[in-house]
């Protein structure tokens, strides 16, 4: 992943670059839910602390209990949910059927719920934000996941407000119309405002982002990568890694597709920064998995004999970034080439110091003064991958 690092309050520091990560080692060894590196939860489920250890109990703050009922019942219908809580009595839940959490209504890919509970609004609100259901019956079973979890401290929110663009339904009624007369109890705040901010049109149909886009592939032909396994996707990306919040700028997959997660603040060089660090993931893959497939002595184990742990433990890294993943290290021994570190290691120094070579070489052009061993290294990573490729 090529990050935006971030802290728990979504600040971003975009000097710096996070990271890939959870989704694509897990993909790789095929196994479950992508899975924090410091963190035994996994990604989606992660727990807010604040829920963690005050939302159950009795004596929590009404705002966390009713948070976390609701929390608990979006993931009973086996949504990943999270729930993040701002200063002053607000907190909003996010539900989706896709750990990249999509709750845009009209999303092709995934189906999901955005809600707001404002304990400081005048009643307290809880205000639905976004809602999209690809299934039958999904979109009332979030609401009703919602709803129901107001009961955790009955009577302290009553209101509840909906900007209702729904379709019409057979009767001419909208959708939303149809929902809260289910819930009678509870008041009622709908409007039909076409201009309500939470209804602006998905990044992905904006001018920008289609401009953005084809820059992208142009990008990717330049760089010698298929355009079509790249995409430029209009969702935010929160991982955890290394110990902290980042908001990732790209991601690559053991499949080799590659995703940049558009960001309007993105300029062009940045974003070429950015994918020349996922194409080296995505090549280094490639040469990982024919190099584990191959016996001892072969080919490329012969070619790479020469990078010995020692050798690139005692270099480090190229980059702060690249350096940050030697300091996270806790392996019991000095990474290996080709092996699975985040597995070993909880991070990723020998695979992210050449995708940051990478990014260097394309930042700075070819004359940046880079430690010739990692030089030479991701020379023969490339070298590598294009021979696999053409299947020589
Ligand atoms: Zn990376």
């Amino acid at each position: 992943m090529f990050p935006n690092s971030a802290n728990s309050q979504d600040e971003t520091r975009d000097s710096r670059h996070c990271e890939r990560g959870e989704a694509i080692q897990r993909d790789w060894l095929g196994s479950g839910l992508p899975r924090c590196a410091r963190d035994d939860a996994p990604f989606p489920f992660r727990f807010p602390r604040w829920l963690r250890f005050r939302g159950a109990g009795k004596d929590s703050a009404p705002i966390d209990a009713i948070a976390a009922a609701i929390t608990c019942n979006l993931r009973g219908l086996g949504l990943h949910a999270r729930a993040k809580k701002y200063r002053d009595g607000f907190c909003e839940i996010v539900a989706s059927t896709s750990p990249k959490m999509i709750t845009l209504p009209h999303n092709a890919e995934a189906s999901g719920l955005a809600l707001l509970l404002a304990q400081k609004y005048d009643p307290p609100t809880l205000v639905f934000e976004e809602i999209n259901s690809l299934k039958p019956g999904l979109g009332r079973a979030m609401i009703a996941a919602a709803v129901s979890g107001l009961g955790a401290r009955p009577g302290l929110f009553q209101r509840i407000r909906v900007n209702d663009l729904s379709r019409r339904l057979h009767d001419g009624r909208r959708w939303w119309e149809h929902v809260a007369g289910a819930y009678p109890a509870f008041e009622w705040v709908v409007t039909h405002d076409e201009d309500f901010q939470t209804h602006k049109p998905p990044a992905a149909e904006t001018d920008e982002f289609a401009r953005k886009r084809a820059k992208l592939q142009q990008l990717a032909g330049e760089f010698g990568y298929d355009p079509a396994k790249v995409t430029l996707s209009p969702q935010k990306r929160v991982c955890d890694y290394l110990g902290q919040s980042f908001t990732a700028e790209g991601e690559a997959f053991c499949d080799g597709r590659i995703e940049i997660y558009y960001d309007p603040a993105m300029s062009d060089a940045r974003m070429g920064c950015c994918l020349a660090h996922e194409i080296q993931h995505a090549r280094y893959f490639v040469v990982r998995e024919a190099y584990i497939a191959e016996a001892e002595g072969g080919p490329l184990h012969r070619r790479f004999a020469k990078f010995t742990s020692e050798l690139l433990a005692a270099r480090r890294g190229v980059s702060d970034y690249s350096n940050e993943h030697w300091d996270a290290w806790r392996g019991a021994a000095s990474p290996a080439l080709f092996s699975m570190e985040l597995e070993e290691g909880g991070s990723e120094p020998i695979n992210e110091t050449i995708a940051e070579v990478a990014k260097a070489l394309y930042n700075w052009g070819p004359e940046v003064r880079i430690d010739p061993v990692w030089k030479e290294l991701r020379e023969a990573v490339d070298e590598e991958c294009e021979r696999l490729a053409g299947g020589g």
